[in-house]
């Protein structure tokens, strides 16, 4: 500041730079007021200061600002370890009275970098998490005996690989490779227990951003768009032959133990959730509001389809049993 100097007059603290003494009159004029009746009262209307120095209102601010800097010195930064008064660019920006929330533009921008910093600091925990907790998801398959898998688990496995172009080949699995129930929600439940019974693993390379940190260590995925792969086979056999066994063990059909079981289970289930589906569609063309369905919907839906099943060979409502398909 060696060629400024600081005049003080009613809280507006104006620096001086150097100039010649008209135009430091002029910032003085600009600048000029008084409180009158407990109010801030400029001395001069901008226009009149303008034209008396033959410039427009704009160019008169803009030799002003050259000038001289304004300080309102009731208006200090609120950042602490930072008292400097609030630099003014124009008249509009001259406060009476204190303001509480102001913070300078070098404390705004400090802090704004300190709040970018936090950001990404936190945002590489999370991610550090994600990566963890995703080779936790790849770590939980271990190879298994395809031999063993259960004649439902053995159908899935089988469509699946037909469905897949790559599975044949190294056991990786493409999203379209699930298509196997009408309903998405079938087919993610179906996904979710076959990697459950570990015949699915995670592959090292689905993205991380389907992966969610809920509060207190609690997780969330989405299915549909982790990458899958069949887990190996225990006695290393390659994925075309896993193909061909499984398929043995689905053409034993009525000589397999569980056939009857799964054949019955699984029209359950397609029809179950065909009939779900159906009503959610209906409900969502009647514009209710969102509607959840629950055990009692699903259970009632199961009574429907019993009904339905057995209507040629008992009137309604006379069957007291839990409804049976074969
Ligand atoms: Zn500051």
């Amino acid at each position: 500041m060696d060629d400024s100097r600081l005049v003080s007059e009613n809280g507006l603290l104006l620096c001086i730079h150097f100039a010649s003494q008209n135009q430091i009159q002029m910032a003085f004029d600009y600048w000029a007021g008084s409180i009158k009746d407990g109010e801030w009262v400029w001395a001069e209307q901008v226009k009149e200061i303008a034209s008396r120095y033959g410039l427009k209102d704009s160019a008169l601010l803009q030799k002003v600002r050259e000038v001289a800097t304004a300080f309102d010195v009731n208006t200090r930064c609120s950042s602490t370890s930072h008292d400097v008064p609030r630099a003014l660019s124009c008249r509009g920006e001259f406060r009476m009275s204190r303001a509480r929330d102001f913070i300078c533009e070098e404390c705004e921008n400090q802090l704004r970098q300190q709040r970018l910093r936090e950001e990404q600091e936190r945002a590489i925990v999370v991610l550090c998490k994600k990566k963890t907790f995703l080779a936790s998801l790849i770590a939980r398959t271990t190879p298994i005996d395809y031999a063993s898998i259960s004649y439902a688990d053995a159908v899935v496995v089988y469509s699946i690989m037909l469905a897949s172009n790559l599975a044949c080949e190294s056991g990786r699995l493409e999203g379209n490779a699930f298509r196997l129930c009408p309903s998405d929600a079938m087919n993610e439940s179906l996904v979710t227990q076959l990697f459950t019974k570990g015949v699915l693993a995670v592959r090292d390379d689905s993205p991380l951003d389907c992966i969610e940190v809920l509060e207190r260590g609690i997780w969330k995925y989405e299915v549909s768009r982790i990458n899958w792969r069949l887990a190996e086979d225990s006695r290393a056999l390659p994925f075309s032959e896993v193909f061909q066994l499984v398929g043995e063990v689905i053409d034993q059909r009525k000589g397999h133990a569980q056939f009857d079981a799964f054949v019955r289970d699984f029209w359950w289930k397609i029809a179950v959730d065909d009939a779900l589906y159906f009503l959610i569609t209906e409900i969502r063309k009647f514009r209710f509001p969102e509607y959840q369905c629950g055990q009692k919907t699903e259970k009632a839906v199961r009574y429907a389809l019993g009904c339905q099943g057995r209507s040629k060979r008992e009137p309604l409502g006379q069957s007291k049993r839990e409804p049976v398909v074969g």
